[in-house]
């Protein structure tokens, strides 16, 4: 656990409700993804991996006739009363993520009780580590609060939280991450079929993620308009192919026959689809033999798709990719997360870690008077009761 015990949550908790009573803590983990980007939502393939910066949620049934919520990073409070929940619309704000989960756990039958909820997370928001999976996941498995629910229909449940409630048109990764992920191993996820396989890292390089600490504008915008353009190929596509239903029905060499007919957005989004899907394949193989070059290479692969074909990066992230690739030690780096600000992801070996944190450090400070924030990415266990 990083930093946050489960004693600890329970004081704050009983000390904010003035309750002597003994909270469930639930714990969700943020997700780093390694490869694999857009990919979740044209049913493709990912390659992520949980984090140990995680959210908690500790939950307390009570009588008061409330669902009383308490965001401690926030310092902010909600309540409701329990027989309105169902009616609630979007506040856009956090606690959309709440009563998103709370609408699609009653729509599966699962009524909400008079509770509690203390909500308190690691995962630094709005950086492609989805602290928002992780709020959504630990709020559902505090409202179940040992009610059985299938781990798969869970993190369907939170996703659909997402984009029914919340708005944002999301892919399942984060979700599934945050519930399926294992302590050591990245998962490879095909999100078709929605099973996955471990991928086991080689032992002799890190994983670290560094925060370009802005978030631009459009972000969840482009992130809408570039879920529309893989819907615009799919359909071009289909008009001459009609067994083609999403990009993962393309392969790279009918996408070579085929890719003169599109137009030159559907292509360009298409084409960046269609080769990271091949990247996941090919890095969980360079994964499994300990090929950190290989590994590297396909990172830069990655990130240089996404900053030209699929057109998600920005100026902070290119500098910190184009940066860390000059150092030594440094196997690769790319983009992670949606894009548009948020993290980079970069293997490093043990030995430059130190040297690889100073030089961005630098560089990132002179460029643009900003402090980088670096996070160690070590694969830990989904999501859990404390
Ligand atoms: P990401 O998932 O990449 O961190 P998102 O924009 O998808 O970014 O989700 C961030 C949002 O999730 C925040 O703006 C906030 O509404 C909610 N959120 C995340 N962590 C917390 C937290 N600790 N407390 C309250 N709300 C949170
Ligand atoms: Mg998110």
């Amino acid at each position: 656990m990083a930093g946050t015990t489960a004693n600890q949550l329970i004081r704050e908790f009983q000390e904010h409700f003035e309750t002597g009573i003994v909270p469930a803590v639930y714990r969700a983990p943020g997700r780093v993804n390694l490869i694999g980007e857009h990919t979740d939502y044209n049913d493709g393939l990912v390659l992520p991996t949980a984090l140990e910066m995680a959210c908690y949620a500790a939950v307390a049934p009570a009588q008061h006739g409330l669902l009383r919520v308490f965001a401690k990073d926030l310092n902010q409070s909600r309540e409701w009363p329990v027989a309105t929940l169902g009616e609630l619309r979007q506040s856009h704000d956090w606690s959309d993520y709440i009563i998103g989960v709370v609408q699609q756990l009653l729509i599966d039958g699962y009524e909400t009780r008079s509770c509690d909820l203390y909500i308190t997370s690691e995962v630094p928001v709005g950086s492609g580590l989805s602290s928002s999976a992780a709020l959504e996941v630990a709020s559902a498995l505090a409202f179940l609060d040992g009610r059985p629910l299938d781990r798969l229909e869970l993190a369907r449940l939170c996703q659909r939280a997402e984009v029914q409630f919340v708005g944002m048109p999301c892919g399942i990764m984060d979700q599934y991450t945050s519930i399926f992920g294992q302590q050591g191993s990245a998962i490879e996820i095909d999100c078709r079929n929605l099973q996955y396989e471990l991928v086991a890292l080689p032992q002799d390089v890190r994983i670290l993620a560094v925060n370009t600490m802005v978030k631009h504008e459009l972000s969840s915008s482009a992130y809408r308009e570039r879920v529309a353009e893989c819907g615009a190929a799919v359909e071009a596509i289909g008009v001459v192919n009609q067994s083609v239903t999403s990009l993962r029905d393309v392969s790279p060499a009918y996408f070579g026959q085929i890719q003169d007919s599109l137009p030159v957005i559907p292509r360009k989004r298409a084409r960046h689809i269609v080769t990271e899907n091949e990247r996941v394949l090919d890095f969980a193989t360079a994964a499994r033999s300990g090929d950190l070059a290989e590994m590297g290479r396909l990172f830069i692969a990655s990130h240089r798709s996404l900053q030209y074909d699929f057109e998600v990066s920005c100026e902070e992230l290119d500098f910190l990719v184009d940066t860390a690739i000059k150092m030594d030690g440094v196997y690769g780096s790319r983009m992670t997360g949606g894009g548009f600000g948020g993290c980079t992801v970069n293997l490093v070996a043990p030995g430059a870690v130190q040297t690889f944190h100073d030089g961005i450090v630098k560089a990132y400070q002179k460029r643009y008077q900003i402090e980088p924030v670096f996070y160690e990415c070590n694969p830990s266990p989904g999501a859990g009761r404390l």
